[in-house]
């Protein structure tokens, strides 16, 4: 027997699943490592089953990318099994059963067959099983328990595959008691809502969410912001976000997400309106459409309080350093940004911004403006997409002289006094528009230095 410990009813009947369907495998399903790994797995007397992600996507005839599988083998077998093919293998989480086989067609996560047996909400304690049906009941959903043979054979022990026709997230199981078991779940419920679920949300489930949501505070908030990452690459998100905040899901964890009128705008920007490959739908840029800086309007240096405000909330959501750069530059600059801005001040915030920071301004104003009334006229709707345009098109330029211009010339000896020319250089061309070249700017500040000793005079 491959299981390293039985749990619950030994018979055949009790741990094997019935069939229920077949599907027709396609992309990585079919590929030859994945044959190789299945294998493998069958050469060690094991048997393996795609689960989880890949079987969901192929049901709905998505674009497959992760692949998970089950195995009735222990995790070292599996390790050996895989070893005596060629196959490179990781023991990703050996404790829980997880190996990871490394193929050039992709990674494989394989999983023996498992129970919880101990949760405290955040870890949990495992033992392995020969159990199918045991190994489909700790999993979350319904439609995350189907599991898919090789040649695509179905087992969808709770009827996933009708909860998923019909968009239902539905817990496996008590909802509480599985929440209870790890409170991540309840992320994951809105995250799969976002993806998968029809609205309106399963209100057992939500009320169940809403119940736990004290049990977030003990999960890590990389964790959070990766699930709520990807909740926000989905299509649509905001319909989801609204029911996190009426849940009181989001006010628990990240009160600062308000905006949903704001992002409704941008998902809709992103999905119709922008028809540039280079727009689609960017977690982080919908993060700041949510995002609100708090009351600072009385303060005179708002845009000074957004940036420190928008810092703050990246730095504790433990974003990357590039990433709460880029989250902070579009809150403080977005407010900046008018559709009736004159076309030389765009393209003196395209210099200074660079094109890909000005489109995200620009797509968050954009949004936040059409979130309140009176909405976007189609003239403005239409400067907007002009300012996109701009962006598309703008190739960076340089300012025409450098320091060692200015020490050639003999107007300021090295030190600070060169960078303080440069920038009133830069100035005086940006205000004509980029035009002046190399020989206007230096006899610009030749007259400004020459004024400059006839007022000191
Ligand atoms: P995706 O890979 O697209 O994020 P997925 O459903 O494959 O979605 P994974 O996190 O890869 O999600 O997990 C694979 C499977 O493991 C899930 O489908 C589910 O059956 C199970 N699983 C993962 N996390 C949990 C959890 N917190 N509680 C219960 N089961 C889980
Ligand atoms: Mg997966």
């Amino acid at each position: 027997m491959a299981a390293t410990e039985m749990t619950g009813g030994n018979t055949a009947a009790m741990t094997a699943l019935e069939v229920t369907g077949r599907l027709r495998p396609y992309g990585i399903m079919v590929a030859d490592d994945t044959a190789r790994v299945f294998d493998a797995i069958e050469q060690q007397g094991g048997c393996a089953r795609f689960v989880g992600g890949v079987v969901r996507d192929a049901l709905l005839k998505r674009h497959l990318v992760d692949v998970d599988i089950a195995c009735d083998l222990a995790p070292e077998a599996t390790v050996v099994a895989l070893e005596n093919a060629g196959i490179k293998v990781i023991p990703t989480g050996l404790k829980h059963g997880t190996v990871t086989a490394i193929t050039e067609a992709g990674a494989y996560e394989i999983t023996t067959l498992r129970v919880d047996v101990l949760t405290d909400g955040r870890h949990a304690e495992v033992a392995f099983t020969d159990s199918w049906l045991e190994d489909a009941k700790r999993r979350d959903f319904t439609f995350n328990a189907i599991y898919c043979d090789l040649d695509g054979t179905i087992y969808d022990p709770f009827d996933g595959e009708t909860d998923l026709r019909e968009g239902r997230v539905r817990f496996i199981g008590v909802a509480e008691n599985r929440i209870a078991e790890d409170f991540l779940r309840i992320l994951r419920f809105f995250r799969f809502q976002a993806w998968f679920g029809r609205p309106p949300i399963d209100p057992i489930g939500a009320e169940a969410c809403r119940k736990a949501v004290n049990g977030l505070r003990d999960i890590s908030v990389e964790r959070i912001r990766d699930e709520m990452f990807k909740l926000l690459r989905s299509r649509s998100p905001a319909g989801t976000i609204n029911d996190m905040i009426g849940f009181d899901i989001l006010p628990a964890i990240l009160p600062e997400l308000i905006q949903v009128d704001c992002l409704r705008i941008m998902q809709w920007l992103d999905s119709t309106a922008l028809a540039d490959p280079a727009i689609r739908p960017d977690p982080l840029r919908r993060l700041a459409a949510l995002f609100s800086p708090g009351d600072n309007k009385q303060h005179s240096d708002m845009q000074e309080d957004n940036l420190a405000a928008a810092e703050r909330f990246a730095r504790n959501l433990r974003l990357s350093n590039e990433e709460t750069d880029r989250f902070a530059e579009m809150i403080a600059h977005a407010p900046l940004i008018d559709p009736k801005l004159p076309i030389e001040t765009v393209r003196r915030d395209l210099y200074r911004m660079g094109a890909d920071a000005f489109r995200d301004a620009v797509i968050l104003a954009w949004s936040a403006r059409g979130a309140v009334p009176p909405r976007c006229t189609r003239l403005e709707n239409e400067e907007w997409k002009a300012f996109l345009e701009a962006a598309k098109n703008w190739q960076p330029v340089k300012l025409p002289i450098q320091g060692r211009d200015i020490l050639k010339a003999g107007l300021a000896p090295a030190g600070p006094r060169v960078g303080m020319l440069l920038k009133r250089a830069e100035e005086y061309w940006l205000d004509q528009d980029f035009n002046p070249d190399r020989d206007e700017l230096m006899d610009y500040l030749k007259r400004q230095l020459t004024a400059g000793d006839k007022e000191t005079e």
